[in-house]
């Protein structure tokens, strides 16, 4: 195996540049050629590729985003698709693809490993919906982000002893909203993976109001239901001025954290290793602070699970 290449898939996420800075140094420091792939399976459909040194990855750790640019395929979808862009990988010399992305990539990422590129996955999501790893690349980052906003909407809440609810990002994934929740001292966290009772919200606003509590933040996880319905309906239910505060993809950008930094690094240089140890088709992971790997297929299969015991944490802490 002599030329490795890496691209971007799905939704971007700060960390994914950490990830492709550590591919293209630790694949030149183990002798390989490194080529980049602009636009996920887009660009590689369009044979969009860029040869990457050591010095094309400069200055990028601390930049959100992804260098590489990404992109949803529809030709991809489609075995057609797949048999063309692994045509088009062998006409080119590359022997094995680094897919940095979410679920859906790691699909196509499975498809192309079937059809003989050698492929290895690294989670980048800022969803953290992937249940084999504790962390995605881009997550905590996200976190963050949350956390910032929510301070500042606390300062509005307190000072006109008006409820905000936060709709976040996290598509049927409550991470977002509980790990937020949970380091802003959310009175409520709502997720999909928990039903909801606004009779029970309504009580802990009330509670709040009679120890005197001007503020009250209710983080809404977007995978939950329509956040303005939800915010008038809490309302009307509370009888208490609620307001609706949508950050959106702010959430997606941003200079990624230490741990994110971290994390890509680590995830993007152990790929390469496992590539020249001859290892395939599978995706990396975390757990607990020990880098692993599954097949991608048994990866995928894993269930993501909401961490309950910090669910109930926040609840009791939030009291
Ligand atoms: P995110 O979680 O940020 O959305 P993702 O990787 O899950 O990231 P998707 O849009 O689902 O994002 O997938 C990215 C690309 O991967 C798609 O545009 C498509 O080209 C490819 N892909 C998705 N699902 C499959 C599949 N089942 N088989 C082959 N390729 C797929």
């Amino acid at each position: 195996m002599k030329k490795i290449a890496v691209l971007t898939s799905g939704g971007d996420a700060p960390g994914m540049n950490a990830a492709i800075r550590a591919v293209v140094r630790m694949g030149i420091h183990e002798g390989f050629e490194v080529v980049g792939i602009n636009r996920g399976y887009e660009g590689l459909l369009e044979s969009d590729f860029v040869a990457l040194k050591r010095s094309s990855v400069s200055d990028i750790l601390q930049r959100g985003g992804t260098i590489l640019k990404t992109a949803r395929s529809k030709e991809f979808l489609e075995q057609a698709g797949q048999e063309r862009a692994a045509q088009i990988l062998q006409a080119n010399g590359i022997d094995a693809l680094i897919v940095i992305g979410g679920d859906g990539s790691f699909k196509g990422a499975k498809r192309l490993n079937d059809l003989g590129i050698a492929t290895i996955g690294i989670p980048g999501t800022i969803d953290n919906d992937l249940g084999y790893t504790d962390y995605t690349i881009g997550f905590y980052t996200a976190i963050e982000t949350v956390m910032e906003a929510v301070s500042k909407l606390r300062d509005t809440s307190s000072s006109h002893g008006r409820m905000f609810v936060v709709e976040v990002m996290g598509r049927n994934c409550g991470d977002i909203a509980l790990y937020a929740g949970l380091i802003s001292g959310a009175e409520n966290v709502i997720v999909p993976e928990v039903d909801y009772d606004m009779q029970a919200i309504c009580h802990t606003i009330q509670a709040g109001q009679e120890k005197g509590k001007s503020h009250h933040i209710i983080l809404l996880s977007e995978g939950v239901t329509d956040a303005n319905e939800f915010t008038k309906e809490l309302e009307e239910t509370s009888g208490t001025p609620a307001r609706l505060a949508v950050i959106g993809h702010l959430q997606r950008g941003g200079s990624p954290t230490a741990f994110d930094r971290l994390l890509g690094t680590r995830m993007g240089a152990w790929a390469v290793e496992l590539l020249k140890d001859g290892k395939s088709g599978v995706a990396i992971g975390i757990r607990g602070n020990t880098l692993h790997y599954m097949e991608i297929d048994d990866a995928i299969a894993v269930r993501d699970r909401l961490n309950m015991d910090l669910y109930e944490l926040a609840d009791i802490l939030a009291q």
